[in-house]
């Protein structure tokens, strides 16, 4: 076989924008291709990988690191679907420390572990939260951890902020070895307009849309079996979409550096679009497509 060498994925995002829900089916997608995947949850609140594993119970790596002296693999991941393994990073104890910290606690603890040797993955997805771009939660992106970030974004303006913000922190470091763009992954998606706004937010800032993932029940109805859509419901249209999204993120080289927009810049787009969507509200002009 030829040399074994993993893709390293960050998959970063505002808080609840589906992070976690977007990258659980996409591994729960590339292991029924045949992969195999490892997802490890950077977020505080370490439920990126619960529709992979039932729901069960599964220690974080911070936790276990300040219970015991000597952490091994199997007390701090577990196989889910499809053999996906599992890993939760954790975070600090609520009101003390950084959570950033703890990513790189958790990173370092893996290569120790020779999890990486070990396990031979084909994809590792890292589900990281976006709010805040502090130090500490650039590190995925920033020190070669990974080498492509996958942005999900809903067409709302606070995710549309974040995701500005984290196209800065790549545009940062990518001269200096930093992880660079996959693409942007609209989440969420409702009204008739969400996509375009996706789109020309895209087309402002020089990056790619990779998928449009609309709201559906389907996906809601999946979590609350505890289960990925690709298990709860696979011959279901979203299970299709994580599908394709699986193999666009499997097969995609083509990675760049975006242009973010400066805070000006991002207010007068955010306005036009104001204008745009009262116009078509209220019946000015027909279609939107039209109307960019
Ligand atoms: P994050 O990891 O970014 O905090 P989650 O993936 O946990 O966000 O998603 C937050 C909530 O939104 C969850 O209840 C999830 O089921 C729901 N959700 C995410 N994407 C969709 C979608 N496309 N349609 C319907 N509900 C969704
Ligand atoms: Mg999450």
């Amino acid at each position: 076989m030829a040399e074994h060498k993993a893709k390293h994925i960050a998959i970063y995002g505002k808080g609840g924008i589906g992070k976690s829900t977007t990258a659980s089916n996409t591994s729960a997608a590339l292991a029924e291709a045949g992969y195999r995947v490892i997802q490890i949850g950077c977020d505080p609140k370490s439920d990126s990988t619960s529709v992979l594993r039932g729901n069960e119970y599964l220690p974080t790596i911070l936790d276990s690191m300040r219970d015991s002296g000597k952490v091994r693999l199997e007390d701090i991941s577990r196989p889910g679907y499809r053999g996906v393994l599992c890993i939760e990073s954790g975070g600090p104890v609520p009101g003390v420390g950084c959570a950033g910290r703890g990513i790189n606690a958790a990173v370092n603890l893996l290569q120790e572990l020779k999890l990486f040797e070990e396990f031979k993955p084909d994809f590792v997805l890292y589900d990281v939260l976006g709010d805040v771009v502090c130090g500490g939660f650039a590190v995925p992106i920033r020190d070669g951890i990974t080498d492509r970030v996958y942005v999900v974004s809903s067409s709302d303006f606070m995710a549309i902020y974040a995701a500005n913000n984290l196209f800065k922190a790549i545009s940062k470091y990518a001269p200096t070895g930093g992880a660079k763009l996959g693409g942007l992954i609209g989440n969420g998606l409702s009204a008739g307009y969400s996509q375009n706004i996706i789109d020309d937010f895209a087309h402002k800032t020089g990056a790619k849309t990779s998928a449009y993932i609309p709201r559906s029940l389907t996906v809601s109805q999946s979590e609350l079996y505890g289960k990925t859509v690709i298990e709860a419901n696979p011959g279901s249209q979203h299970a299709a979409l994580y599908r394709k999204l699986a193999k666009t993120i499997a097969e995609n080289e083509q990675l760049l550096v975006p242009n973010p927009l400066s805070a000006p810049e991002l207010r007068s787009w955010a306005k036009d679009w104001g204008d745009k969507i009262f116009n078509l509200e209220s019946g000015v002009v027909e279609g939107i497509r039209e109307a960019i």
